[in-house]
């Protein structure tokens, strides 16, 4: 098959996102969706089941989006809808305490053993913006040190990148940020120990706390050594600023107690988000008995949420969550993966294609570089147009990806062997035709 052979229909969907641009600001709701960085109009989908997504137009895909990570159980999991079913028919939402709420947070507490306490919030972004306020408000400090190629939502004051020179004030990365915001941020890259000793020993006294993604994911997949995790952790220890793990894609991810468990490294403050809700809009924040203290109605520190931890989303973070806590469900994830990308790493060596597949638990990417890659300013912007020929070439043949080469994919636990090879298969094929 080559590139020509088949194109498969796309009416529907073009049809729907021209509509779609008369009423949202691109004609979508999330920027990415907009399907920017690869061809043709982005696909409206109309259902998913297991790790199979169908589109407006009836094509069917193998699907490795999973909702940008959340669908860590596939699509329209059976324990996830009946229990989501059952508990909407008493009602959506009280504005009150339930016992849902309760049941989910004994769950993730009992089996996640570096936080004592949790607050729900409505998404990841939500989630981070309140773990920031918590550790200024306990600290009395404000400053923020984070790193370039972590992602943690839509957050004004993490909208930024580094500037010139190895620890900078940030420079905002989107309008409407005020610069004093930026400038409360200090930006450095990943895996350089020195530049986060420069700039705890010139900012320790005014910032209150390190934020990262302990598996940075978000912009490739920067996988960073233990020894400079440990090393983050040590630092902020030795500095009194506090380490917050942003765990909205890793948390329940690489292991229930996410990237804190992989790595047995305790961080002060963990944000969650994506899986935590089964496929609803939930994100949480939590940290030991002392720090979560501090906010409100116990402590100074206000947050607050109208929807926060209703039954319906209570419901299905439960129901997935309960599936998660299984015997053997993340080395089962982490094993099929595994076999996966070898399978297509194997084909491309033969080949001496440039090309690798870091990974890890379910988590894999696709770079376009035989190098490890750890920070984002080794990703060469040139492997972006092979992954745009990619991303074409697998569409005509059934497998979905996100549609940006920055974006990790997803493995489920509704991806089957079989289905895995199916993929693996065309995705051999398509890389065939990206390095023809
Ligand atoms: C997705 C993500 C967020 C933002 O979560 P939303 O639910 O999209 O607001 C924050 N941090 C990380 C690490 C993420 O992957």
């Amino acid at each position: 098959m080559s590139f020509t052979d088949q194109i498969i229909k796309r009416e529907k969907s073009e049809a729907l996102f021209e509509e779609a641009k008369q009423y949202f600001p691109g004609g979508v709701n999330s920027p990415v969706r907009a399907f920017k960085s690869v061809s043709g109009p982005p696909l409206f989908i109309k259902e998913g089941q297991g790790c199979r997504i169908t589109d407006e137009d009836d094509n069917q895909f193998i699907d490795f989006c999973c909702s940008w990570g959340p669908l860590i159980l596939g699509h329209n999991n059976a324990l996830i809808r009946e229990r989501v079913i059952e508990t909407v028919k008493k009602g959506t939402s009280f504005g009150t305490p339930n016992r849902l709420g309760n049941e989910l947070g004994k769950l993730i507490l009992h089996h996640h053993p570096y936080i004592d306490k949790i607050r729900f919030v409505s998404s990841g972004t939500e989630a981070v913006m309140s773990a920031l306020r918590l550790a200024r408000g306990v600290t009395g400090k404000s400053k923020v040190i984070k790193f370039e190629g972590c992602y943690h939502g839509h957050v004004d004051s993490l909208l930024v990148k580094a500037g010139s020179g190895l620890a900078t004030f940030g420079v905002s990365t989107s309008a409407g940020i005020p610069e004093a915001f930026a400038k409360e941020t200090i930006v450095i890259p990943l895996n350089q120990p020195e530049a986060l000793e420069k700039a705890l020993k010139e900012h320790a006294n005014e910032t209150a706390c390190v934020i990262m993604e302990p598996v940075p994911a978000n912009n490739g997949l920067l996988l960073q050594d233990r020894s400079f995790l440990q090393y983050v952790r040590q630092q902020c220890t030795a500095h009194g600023v506090l380490l917050i793990f942003d765990e909205v894609i890793s948390g329940f991810r690489v292991g229930f107690s996410g990237a804190a468990g992989y790595y047995d490294i305790q961080p002060d403050i963990l944000t969650f988000g994506k899986i935590i809700g089964g496929g609803m809009p939930v994100g949480a924040y939590a940290a030991s008995h002392e720090i979560m203290g501090h906010i409100a109605p116990d402590g100074p520190v206000y947050q607050a949420g109208t929807l926060s931890a209703n039954p319906v989303a209570m419901a299905a973070g439960l129901a997935a969550l309960e599936q998660l806590i299984q015997e053997d469900f993340y080395e089962r994830m982490a094993q099929k993966t595994h076999r996966f990308v070898e399978t297509i790493e194997q084909f491309c060596l033969d080949r001496g294609y440039e090309i690798s597949f870091p990974h890890i638990g379910s988590i894999f990417w696709i770079a376009f570089s035989n190098e490890r890659i750890l920070a984002s300013d080794q990703i060469d912007p040139a492997g972006m147009e092979k992954f745009k020929v990619l991303h074409h070439e697998l569409l005509q043949r059934g497998v979905y990806l996100g549609p940006s080469g920055y974006e990790v994919g997803f493995v489920s636990a509704a991806h089957t062997d079989a289905d895995l090879d199916e993929a693996a298969e065309k995705i051999c094929e398509s890389l065939e035709v990206v390095f023809a």
